[in-house]
């Protein structure tokens, strides 16, 4: 089909044929639209250009085409008809050429200057045409409108289909699909079964972690579906860890619930890595699309509602209630574990169990107790810190620091006058040799050679000092202002009774821990019932000393009622390794799950005043206590 808008002027110059594709996706599924686009070059040749005229330019070929900055063949393309070397310009769709309005008008723009014509399959048309150029610029608009509406069509779409339930997802372990495309349990009794028990587990429980250790003492693996490339979806067994057992927890599906839109995009907080929005969570209220009782569940829904509930009380993140409890866990994020070099991570327990934070070292977080460093109760540690704290920033203590400070910062002035005579004198000598050599004769070359290289060597010099006295001026930086001294010497008076006032959070104490205290390194197993806590303060001293552990049942686990019960029945009448082995043999065993021993035996009847055989007369240790059920006399 020719055209009378093609002249002669037209053909004399190139025809470019612009062919794109959006993404390499795009460019391997949709061979067909690429060739008709390169069949475009026929069209050109069919219009009167001769084939040496006519050039595809393709080169970009698996760009996105949102926009032209980064597509350097819309960028020659552009260039190349702005210098009026192009008669026609082919595309497969005329508003294809670009799928941004800014790009279609400045393409149209420059056509219209150039007297380039655009062309696609059907028709060829004339930017400097009125009628054409009207028809251009409406193109480029719907193409756009068409791009916007396809998203929103998609997004829409989406969010319909999600709302009646029918939004394909891939499924969770423990569930495939059915013939119809419905939610079936999984024919597979182990997946089944394991997925119960880990649900079983954590009713016992109550502690992720403690349902991973559980998991991994008993040899019991998890099921999960590949996601890799190869074998994509098959069942895989693999070693429990915390965050498949919380993945799972947190699965509302495992309740019978269809639910959609979990996560919320539309936060502020951006990825440092990839600049995209964080999502974060929305809670179970919020959900907009939740549909319960949508297929077959493995707990009831009130208990996964109680299980968030739980997770999020164990779990310190994300300033849970764990975070605000009183006294607990001062050491929170600067704590390290002295046998790994792990960070230690705080353990919060529930209310109700009323024991305070434990210390545990990230190993544990990681894989269950059974791959557990070390783990402590956080409260003696605690007060040692503090008291380390309180006496540190005593007044007496910091008149020391200042004095030192002061000292250190007369050293650094005196460095620093040294450094600046120095620097001084490395530039007079520049100086000096730059004189030396405006004073001598050009002509006389050997001197004036000679000259040069000690200039260029004195100029060197001062330029290296230079950078010494700048990095000695850093280092004076940190000398303390008459203010900051003032409001240290108030602090040291206050600080006790501000670190004891009830009004005084515990995330206030952490602040001001902090400010003092870089890191508390702590190690609960090289001294037996005993923690050494190395602290590293901020201004370079490491300190160290030892605390006592808790003695078993005053903050922690209590050894069960029956089993002392049992120890009171037995208590005079035979030794303690006899008890001991007789409660064993009964298959009792002590508040952290282990057999009695003579120790064990010993400590629960003197606490209770029941040891055998040697009880003096007239004393009467039963006098003081009437919680435990004492043994006839
Ligand atoms: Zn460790």
């Amino acid at each position: 089909m020719s055209s009378a808008k093609i002249q002669s002027t037209h053909q004399e110059r190139m025809a470019y044929v612009y062919v794109r594709q959006s993404t390499p996706h795009q460019v391997i599924e949709h061979r067909e639209s690429t060739e008709r686009q390169y069949h475009l070059r026929e069209r050109a040749i069919g219009l009167g250009w001769s084939p040496g005229r006519v050039e595809i330019i393709d080169e970009d070929q698996g760009r996105s085409g949102s926009t032209a900055v980064h597509r350097t063949g819309f960028q020659r393309l552009v260039s190349e008809v702005g210098m009026g070397k192009v008669g026609l310009v082919l595309m497969l769709e005329a508003s294809r050429l670009a799928r941004n309005n800014s790009d279609w008008y400045r393409l149209i723009e420059i056509c219209g200057l150039s007297g380039t014509l655009i062309g696609d399959e059907t028709a060829v048309y004339s930017p400097r045409d009125p009628n054409d150029r009207l028809l251009l610029g409406v193109k480029g608009t719907i193409s756009e409108a068409e791009l916007f509406t396809l998203r929103t069509r998609l997004y829409e779409g989406r969010w319909n289909k999600a709302r009646k339930g029918l939004l394909q997802f891939p499924l969770p372990i423990g569930y495939v699909r059915g013939s119809d495309g419905s939610w079936e349990l999984d024919p597979n009794t182990q997946v089944r079964e394991r997925l119960h028990y880990v649900f079983e587990l954590f009713r016992l429980h109550a502690v992720a972690r403690i349902v991973v250790r559980d998991l991994r003492q008993q040899g019991l693996d998890l099921p999960t579906l590949e996601i890799g490339r190869e074998g994509y979806g098959s069942l895989l067994w693999k070693a429990a860890t915390l965050s498949a057992v919380v993945r799972i927890l947190h699965n509302p599906a495992y309740a019978g619930a269809y639910v959609f839109g979990r996560w919320d995009y539309s936060g502020s907080r951006h990825s440092s890595k990839t600049g995209k929005v964080l999502p974060h969570l929305l809670s179970v209220a919020q959900w907009p699309v939740n549909l319960l009782n949508h297929h077959a569940s493995y707990l009831e829904w009130g208990e996964f509602v109680k299980n968030q509930e739980r997770l999020r009380q164990n779990w310190n993140h994300e300033g849970g209630r764990g975070v605000e409890r009183e006294g607990n866990a001062l050491l929170q994020g600067i704590a390290v574990c002295g046998l790994c070099g792990q960070k230690i991570g705080v353990q919060h327990h529930a209310l109700t169990e009323r024991r305070s934070s434990s210390y545990v070292c990230q190993r544990g977080y990681q894989y269950g107790d059974s791959g557990v460093c070390q783990s402590m109760t956080a409260r003696p540690v605690d007060a040692a810190v503090a008291a380390a704290l309180l006496e540190a920033a005593s007044p007496m203590s910091l008149q020391v620091a200042i004095r030192v400070m002061d000292q250190i910062e007369q050293d650094l002035a005196e460095k620093q006058r040294q450094q600046q005579m120095q620097l001084e004198q490395a530039r007079y000598e520049a100086r000096l040799a730059q004189r030396q050599y405006d004073a001598v004769d050009p002509a006389n070359r050997l001197v004036c050679a000679e000259l040069e290289r000690r200039w260029n060597e004195k100029l060197e010099r001062a330029a290296e000092l230079e950078k010494t006295y700048a990095r000695a001026e850093q280092e004076a930086q940190w000398q303390l202002s008459p203010e900051e001294r003032a409001a240290i010497t108030h602090l040291s008076r206050d600080l006790p009774a501000i670190w004891n006032a009830e009004t005084t959070t515990t995330q206030d104490r952490k602040r001001l821990l902090r400010m003092a205290i870089e890191s508390v390194q702590l190690d609960g197993v090289s001294f037996p019932g005993q923690i050494e806590l190395q602290i590293r303060w901020r201004s370079g001293v490491i300190t160290s000393q030892i605390v006592n552990r808790p003695v078993q049942g005053e903050w922690s686990l209590k050894t069960s009622a029956e089993a002392v019960a049992r120890i009171h029945s037995l208590a005079g009448k035979s030794s303690y390794t006899d008890i001991a082995e007789q409660l064993n043999r009964e298959g009792f065993r002590t508040a952290f799950g282990r057999p009695f021993t003579h120790q064990t035996i010993c400590y629960i009847c003197r606490r209770d005043g029941v040891a055998p055989g040697r009880r003096r007369p007239g004393s009467s240790p039963t006098a003081d206590s009437s919680k435990h059920k004492k043994v006839k006399l």
